[in-house]
């Protein structure tokens, strides 16, 4: 076959395989540590422990596919350390642009853990958001709601005044950065919307009304579909009854909530919550996190852009990355089968190529990554 590329450029033979951009994950936590005894480990780690674990996450998350996250609440602020480190090419990982620890009122929702900051009143908060700031933060994340990991508090539980969340979106905007909030319940939704809110997390119990008001302001879903149906993945931590049976009861509402948004029209982007990398039911969390967006009814190409080009777009980097085109970053990956047709095809996945540099290529390795590289190989705490 004749050459198209311009002198210079090398040429790889992928022997006929599709090739799409790499995947983004916009809900991560490296340093998850969920009630029960798999949390407990990680929350016992000390600092450099801490930083090695969630290297270690790092590594599997980009041989999984996964060549950008997002992380929304991460420990100590290990993460900056992370995104350093994996930027000079010291420890492999995908891109992170990184909320740093998440701003929740006191005694809020994730508080009895040192990935979120408790901050009370609007000065508080502004010193929160200003704080992460300090520490190099590309985004901010707020918990405004209750969730399924709070004992004492309700997925429908409001967390912030208006004042607080005002005093937020004021100092993040003023300095350029994005806000997503932990949310659950619509009113607290629509107000958060209402006063310029860029992201919503979860979003478990969305009405065609606030649906409508988050389609007609541009703000951003990210469903995080598997957290409301992930069992095994709970039992392999020995997360406590109450959590399990919270999260299973909002399964079915989850779900109606996402496609309320998608019939609204609502920007979607995969987020999976579960650390990426994490096997689960035959693949990783991520791309069963793909799978549950289609099959909740994303048609398989929307699904892909809601894994590449629009995270891209919503971090700043629409041209940079999540596509494929001229001067656009290399961050790829292929597969035998045709993505557009199933998502599902991304079970397939077999090369993994991160700013122009191969990561991996199971046809010239014959390590299985998918046993054990991205998967769960030790007792490490998880
Ligand atoms: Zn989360």
């Amino acid at each position: 076959m004749r050459s198209l590329a311009p002198p210079g450029c090398s040429e790889l033979d992928l022997g006929g395989a599709y090739l799409m951009p790499g995947l983004f994950n916009m809900h991560t936590h490296f340093s998850l540590s969920l009630p029960g005894p798999g949390g407990d480990g990680v929350r016992g780690l000390g600092p450099h422990e801490l930083a090695l674990y969630m290297a270690s996450g790092a590594r599997r998350t980009l041989l999984g596919g996964v060549t950008s996250v997002r992380c929304v609440a991460e420990k100590d602020h290990a993460d900056f350390a992370l995104r350093s480190a994996i930027d000079a090419g010291l420890v492999a990982g995908p891109r992170i642009f990184t909320a740093g620890r998440a701003l929740v009122c006191t005694g809020g929702h994730g508080h009895d853990s040192t990935d979120t900051l408790e901050c009370d009143g609007a000065a508080g908060f502004a010193r929160g958001v200003r704080s992460q700031l300090k520490a190099g933060a590309d985004l901010i994340k707020v918990m405004i709601s209750g969730g399924i990991a709070g004992q004492y508090e309700q997925i429908s539980t409001p967390q912030l005044t208006r004042d607080e969340l005002a005093a937020v979106l004021e100092i993040a905007h003023a300095w350029g950065r994005k806000v997503t909030a932990h949310a659950g319940p619509a009113p607290a939704i629509a107000q958060a919307v209402e006063l310029g809110l860029d992201c919503v997390e979860h979003g478990y119990q969305l009405t065609p009304e606030v649906a409508a008001l988050m389609a007609a302001r541009g703000t951003h879903l990210v469903p995080t579909l598997v957290v409301t149906r992930c069992g095994e993945f709970f039992d392999s931590l020995g997360v406590p009854a109450w959590m399990q049976q919270r999260s299973l009861d909002a399964g079915p509402d989850h779900a109606r909530s996402y496609q309320l948004a998608l019939a609204a029209g609502v920007p979607i982007m995969l987020g999976s919550d579960m650390p990426p990398f994490w096997p689960f039911e035959g693949t990783t969390a991520t791309i069963r996190e793909l799978e549950h967006l289609a099959g909740f009814g994303l048609a398989p190409l929307a699904a892909l852009r809601a894994a590449t080009a629009t995270p891209a777009g919503w971090l700043g980097q629409q041209g940079r990355l999540g596509v494929i085109q001229a001067g656009a970053t290399a961050d790829l990956i292929a597969m035998d089968a045709d993505p557009t047709a199933e998502v599902s095809a991304l079970r397939g996945l077999r090369w993994v190529m991160k700013g122009g540099t191969v990561v991996r290529d199971d046809r010239h390795d014959d390590r299985h990554y998918d046993r054990h590289d991205t998967g769960q190989d030790t007792g490490a705490p998880s």
